[in-house]
């Protein structure tokens, strides 16, 4: 796992990510799905420039937090999310604030986070990581077929199965989940494709078993 990520670091450069509030991460986190971050960025932005706070965009007309979030795509799904979900945040905390959120363990905040309807694991998993500052790595698209291909999961384990096996049978060492779920999506972005990996390109090479890669030798 060492010599993995050290190949990767040095391909793509250290790893770094600004940490938000949990709220804001969360946010953020819905917006990213099916997106680009630049376009997840661009929303979020937007998102923050229309609005003064959270409060008023669960207060907003749905069509005008469409209408903000269009370049994240899916916006009608997503702000159907992002409203469902400061309505249901309000509704238990009396205030839309997840700090409460450090006081409690890895698997708590996990539960807490994917009881809200529309958040999932691996959504649940970035406030964790990046807001929280936990050791606990998200498996997105990119993380759960790399990690297939490097033969780190068996072939039939699910994104959210995954999740469990990285992380708590301790499969990527505490100190590199951080790290290594970035490096694994720029890997997964850049040369490990979902189709057409580029192996003869790939720094990890001659490290990995190229699991289910049609054509692989
Ligand atoms: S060798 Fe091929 S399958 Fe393995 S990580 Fe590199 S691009 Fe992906």
């Amino acid at each position: 796992m060492r010599a993995l990520n050290r190949r990767l670091e040095s391909r793509y450069g250290v790893a770094r990510k600004p940490r938000l509030d949990p709220l804001d991460e969360l946010m953020l986190t819905i917006l990213s799905q099916s997106t680009s971050d630049t376009n997840r960025d661009r929303a979020y932005e937007a998102l923050r420039a229309r609005f003064p706070d959270w409060e008023s965009v669960r207060a907003a007309p749905r069509a005008d937090v469409e209408e903000t979030i269009r370049s994240a795509g899916l916006w009608k799904q997503k702000a159907r999310v992002l409203q469902e979900t400061l309505d249901a945040i309000h509704a238990r905390q009396g205030q839309l604030d997840l700090s409460h959120l450090a006081a409690l363990r890895d698997d708590e905040v996990i539960d807490y986070l994917t009881s809200l309807r529309g958040v999932g694991v691996k959504t649940a998993a970035c406030v964790l990581c990046f807001s929280l500052g936990r050791a606990y790595m998200p498996v997105d698209t990119h993380v759960h077929r790399l990690a297939g291909r490097l033969g780190l999961i068996g072939p039939r384990v699910t994104a959210d199965r995954a999740h469990e096996s990285l992380n708590r049978d301790n499969v990527v060492p505490a100190e590199l989940r951080f790290d290594f779920h970035i490096q694994l999506i720029r890997h997964g972005r850049a040369v490990c494709r979902a189709s057409r990996p580029d192996c003869d390109a790939c720094v990890l090479e001659d490290l990995c078993p190229k699991i289910g890669v049609p054509g692989a030798v």
